[in-house]
């Protein structure tokens, strides 16, 4: 595979995937795209920025992809019965947000020359990952792209994710991202 787009939620969940790559030679295939439409307001500015940097330490480009909150917003009513405040975490509310971010990240790795895709909610630790690895596959099958499975344990790479974090000086967020989950302290 010669391109590969990884879909970055943030710079934390970037690092041991990065990591990753450069220790089995791949990291100059990567590409990351920041399409997280889900973040709220100045909270989507500062993880923006720390994706960045990480890009930047790993030689990798950064895309950001559209970020238009309302259209996030839309889709989840109209996909959804319930007051989205009323959804727990992992539940519907965030199955649709995953799908959302993934499908539109697939169809930009397709439409621009991308050959391969993943996205670092595959080891996010407090994700459904069986769920977004699920979701993931059929959606790149769905358009032709290969889907690149990444051998890390969640754990190890949330481990990893920290002690990178400590020694690049990263960022390292308290709640997933929406203005739902601001009161829910991971
Ligand atoms: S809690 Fe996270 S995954 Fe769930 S809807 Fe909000 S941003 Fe998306």
């Amino acid at each position: 595979m010669s391109k590969i787009l990884l879909h970055t939620c943030c710079a934390p969940c970037a690092l041991p995937i990065l990591d990753y790559f450069k220790s089995n030679g791949n990291i100059s295939n990567i590409t990351l795209f920041f399409f997280n439409p889900n973040i709220y307001e100045e909270e989507y500015i500062k993880r923006l920025e720390y994706v960045k940097k990480v890009g930047e330490h790993y030689g990798a480009s950064v895309i950001e992809g559209k970020n238009d909150h309302d259209v996030w917003l839309d889709y989840l009513k109209n996909n959804l019965d319930n007051d989205l405040k009323s959804y727990l975490e992992n539940e519907l509310r965030c199955q649709f947000c995953f799908k959302f971010r993934l499908e539109e990240s697939i169809m930009y790795a397709k439409n621009n020359g991308f050959d391969g895709f993943c996205s670092t909610l595959q080891t996010n630790l407090y994700k459904d990952t069986e769920f977004i690895i699920d979701e993931a596959k059929k959606l790149c099958e769905k358009y032709g792209l290969e889907f690149v499975e990444l051998s890390l344990d969640k754990k190890i790479a949330y481990e990893k994710g920290k002690e990178l974090c400590k020694e690049l000086d990263i960022y390292r967020q308290k709640f997933c991202g929406c203005e739902f989950s601001k009161s829910v302290v991971q």
